[in-house]
């Protein structure tokens, strides 16, 4: 049996990158999904690809930072599927600038989508999670910087550092309802989100974009290697399928090495 056969999961910006590897690996491991996304036909086609593979898949489109979607789309998975089991708060974006420039409208769309989003997401699943009374698990896509700093990223590192604490929160008030959260921190994993960072970094920094991938972005890992997303959702579905409360609360970084010392 697979080991997520009779779950459901949601997984939120799902329609690229990370978000997409996670979903299918989901699927391919039983679980009914919702390919939440706010580009819709991005959320359709990845919902195409598992039903085309013999999955259950419903696309959402859903904006993490609004509330009314966000109610929607959980209610509408929970309508078609019976439960939501999984919830995966993954949708992000990145705006890079020093801090003495940083545009209070880019830090508020940052907090928008990185901490409103994981904010009303949980609150949307854990009203059904905490009713089914069998509980259910959160995962967060944090970052290395949940708790490193990097030069050009204020609100990325604030909003990163920010979900540490919200899942420790719900591990705690989630423990009497059987609801486990945790936090997966990816090191630099090449989907559409980093490759705009590379020619935006070396502008700011004065550098050539294979400085950047050299110098920046892979200089803490031991090999000099991307993170590939498989490997972030091999994670996620760690999480997702692990038996009991004695992990909750936590953060595991995946990332070569970098973040370790
Ligand atoms: P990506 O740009 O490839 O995918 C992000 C997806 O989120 C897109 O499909 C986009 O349409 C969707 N999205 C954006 N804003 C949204 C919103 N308001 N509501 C719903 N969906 C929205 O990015 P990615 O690299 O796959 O990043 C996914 C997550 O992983 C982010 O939280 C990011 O911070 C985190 N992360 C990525 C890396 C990396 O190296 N790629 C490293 C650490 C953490």
């Amino acid at each position: 049996m697979k080991s997520l056969t009779g779950k459901t999961a949601l997984v939120t910006g799902a329609g690229s990158g990370l978000g997409k590897d996670i979903v299918l690996l989901l699927a391919r491991e039983g679980a009914s999904v919702g390919v939440a996304d706010i580009h819709l036909p991005a959320a359709e086609e990845v919902a195409g690809i598992i039903r085309q593979s013999g999955g259950e898949a419903l696309a959402i489109s859903m904006d993490v930072s609004d509330e009314k979607q966000t109610e929607a789309g959980t209610a509408a998975l929970v309508s078609q599927f019976g439960s939501i089991d999984i919830l995966v708060s993954n949708a992000g974006i990145q705006i890079v600038s020093p801090v003495h420039d940083y545009a209070l409208s880019d830090w508020r769309k940052m907090m928008a989508i990185h901490l409103d989003g994981a904010f009303l997401n949980t609150r949307a699943a854990l009203k059904h999670m905490y009713a089914q009374q069998t509980g259910g698990t959160i995962i967060y896509i944090g970052s290395v910087h949940s708790h490193e700093a990097s030069p050009l990223k204020s609100a990325y590192v604030t909003a990163k550092h920010g979900l540490l604490g919200l899942a420790k929160v719900v591990a705690v008030e989630g423990a009497a309802h059987q609801v486990r959260a945790n936090v997966v921190c990816p090191g630099f994993v090449e989907t559409p989100l980093v490759k705009k960072q590379i020619p935006e970094q070396a502008r700011e920094l004065g550098m050539t974009e294979e400085e950047v991938v050299k110098n920046i972005m892979l200089a803490g890992t031991v090999d000099g290697e991307f993170t590939a997303s498989f490997d972030i959702a091999q994670t996620v579905l760690f999480f997702a399928a692990f038996p009991s409360a004695a992990l909750t609360g936590q953060s595991i970084t995946v990332s070569h090495g970098w973040g370790m010392r």
